[in-house]
């Protein structure tokens, strides 16, 4: 079974921070056309978007959020 990104909407606080790590993963510079990870709505309802099309089970994007909204399961 593949190793994805899982993300909680219901604590993100729309910071960025994994969408910008998204970019840098994909490239050496912050390129948010190319992030993986996109953030829509507003507070308290954030949606976290993430592109299964691609490889998403990265440690770091876990590790950058501040409010520990992603964990890697097996899908
Ligand atoms: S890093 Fe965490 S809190 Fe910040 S936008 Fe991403 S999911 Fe939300």
């Amino acid at each position: 079974m593949p190793r994805v990104l899982s993300p909680n909407e219901k604590k993100c606080i729309g910071c960025g921070l994994c969408v910008i790590k998204s970019s840098l993963i994909e490239g050496s510079t912050i390129d948010l056309g190319k992030a993986f990870i996109r953030i829509y709505g507003r507070p308290k309802s954030y949606i976290i978007s993430v592109d299964y099309g691609k490889k998403t089970d990265f440690k770091d994007i876990v590790k950058i959020c501040p409010r520990n909204c992603f964990e890697i399961i097996e899908k």
